[in-house]
């Protein structure tokens, strides 16, 4: 009788926000890599940061929350080959271990196109902003750090990446001034830590695609710390050809260009999330 009754107070302890504050505490940080705006570098770094991590001997997750599924043939596996993805996970057909693949020393959850018709299936379901969150508890622990890549919008797969994450990492690019962006996503992580995560941190911004020799780059940097009270973690990532070579080769370009510049500013940019994490 006392442990059926046991039974019940845990599990009602396990749904509330205490439950809730003492997994996190146990947890490996899960860091959603998120900005609205497409091509500002959120796949690669997701991708590089893992594999960098990775290579100091973390265990590491990746998961592709993106229909473009980019981050999954960057990992040199096609969707059509795969049974589940997780697609099949946000709705509910399978758990999260079933679609988990191995790809070089990382472990990878992969999208497909078909995400994108899980978006219209959470739109209308009740707690549809913890679906990922609750796929990925059991397995976290397995994990030191599990990177989330977003899709490039605010929408309800983006707001489940945030939601799940204890951190959040912003990619932009330090080209154009086009950082805008950076404000309205600071916004909805506002609202996030409002209605679904109160513990959600902003880890800060990395600059990618940095070019050094000109003023704009630098003046960029200093505009986006300044406008929207955001720190850029170093060192921004230069722009360069072996970055956009690496993904046709299913791999990084820590392998694809082990000892170039970008290289080695995504392995300090590990240093600096494992300080900070
Ligand atoms: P997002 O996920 O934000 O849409 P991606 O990571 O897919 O952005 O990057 C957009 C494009 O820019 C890709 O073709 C990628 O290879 C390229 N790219 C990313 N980082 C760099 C860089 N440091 N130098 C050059 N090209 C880059
Ligand atoms: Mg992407």
């Amino acid at each position: 009788m006392t442990s059926w009754v046991f039974a019940i107070v845990a599990t009602q302890l396990t749904g509330t926000h205490s439950g809730d504050a003492f997994y996190n505490q146990l947890m490996g940080p899960v860091i959603a890599v998120a900005n609205q705006k497409g091509g500002v570098a959120k796949t690669t770094t997701v991708h590089t940061l893992g594999a960098a991590l990775a290579e100091r001997h973390h265990r590491v997750l990746l998961v592709d929350l993106d229909p473009q599924a980019c981050l999954t043939y960057e990992n040199g596996i096609n969707p059509d080959d795969l049974d589940t993805t997780i697609h099949d996970v946000m709705l509910g057909r399978v758990t999260i271990e079933d679609v988990i693949v191995r790809a070089n020393d990382l472990d990878l959850v992969p999208s497909s196109i078909d995400l994108a018709g899980s978006e219209i299936h959470l739109l209308t379901k009740t707690g549809r902003e913890f679906v990922l969150g609750r796929a990925l508890r059991p397995v976290t622990d397995g994990y030191d750090y599990v990177f989330i890549d977003c899709a490039p919008s605010l929408g309800i797969l983006t707001l489940n990446g945030l939601t799940a994450a204890s951190h959040v990492l912003i990619p932009f690019q330090a080209e154009t001034l086009s950082h805008r962006a950076v404000g309205q996503l600071l916004e909805t992580i506002d609202d996030v830590r409002a209605y679904t995560n109160e513990n959600l941190e902003v880890l800060g911004a990395v600059a990618t695609m940095f070019d050094s020799r000109t003023n704009l780059g630098k003046r960029i940097l200093e505009e986006v710390s300044a406008t929207h009270g955001l720190e850029v973690i170093p060192p921004p990532i230069p722009r360069s050809v072996k970055v956009a070579e690496a993904p046709e080769r299913g791999r990084s370009v820590l392998t694809h260009a082990r000892h170039s510049k970008s290289a080695d500013a995504y392995r300090s940019l590990a240093k600096e999330i494992e300080r900070r994490t």
